[in-house]
């Protein structure tokens, strides 16, 4: 299980990660990404934050809280 989350200063609106995991990330009304299953077993969260232009997304591991991406 990993536990995502974004640093919203970081976030420039990319909408990458919505692209690659639409069920786990959306933008909001500031344009800004936001996490909408902050754990996930899903791996396509890896691929977004490593997708991430501003590299806004940290994934850990749920368990240990060691990041992995
Ligand atoms: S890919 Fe990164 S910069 Fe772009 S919206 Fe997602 S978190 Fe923000």
């Amino acid at each position: 299980m990993f536990r995502v989350e974004i640093d919203s200063d970081l976030c420039s609106g990319f909408a990458s990660c919505v692209d690659d995991a639409p069920g786990i990330f959306k933008l909001d009304d500031s344009g800004k990404a936001t996490v909408l299953v902050p754990q996930t077993d899903d791996e396509r969260a890896l691929k977004a934050a490593k997708d991430c232009p501003m590299a806004a997304i940290a994934v850990f591991d749920a368990e240990s809280g060691g990041r992995v991406v």
